[in-house]
């Protein structure tokens, strides 16, 4: 007899893809599947006048989304470090 168990969804906070989260190995409960990832930056621009200031925090990213920011996060420190090695 099958056993059919609803999975939670897990949602893209860029693009809003949505999946089924995944039963982790040996465990019971769901995990989001690999490839999924995450990105938290902090910049140095205040974007108000209480001292907040300019972040992203995506917490669920599809894998598209999770290599496209991490590539984005790398490639631009990386030209700001090959033009202070100038
Ligand atoms: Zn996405």
């Amino acid at each position: 007899m099958a056993n059919i168990t609803l999975a939670p969804l897990v949602r893209c906070d860029n693009c809003g893809a949505t999946v089924d989260q995944v039963k982790a190995q040996g465990e019971q409960r769901f995990v989001r599947p690999s490839g999924w990832g995450s990105i938290n930056a902090i910049g140095a621009r205040s974007t108000d006048t209480y001292g907040g200031r300019d972040k992203i925090a995506f917490t669920d990213l599809c894998p598209k989304c999770a290599q496209a920011a991490l590539d984005a996060a790398a490639g631009a420190l990386k030209k700001i470090r090959e033009a202070s090695d100038a």
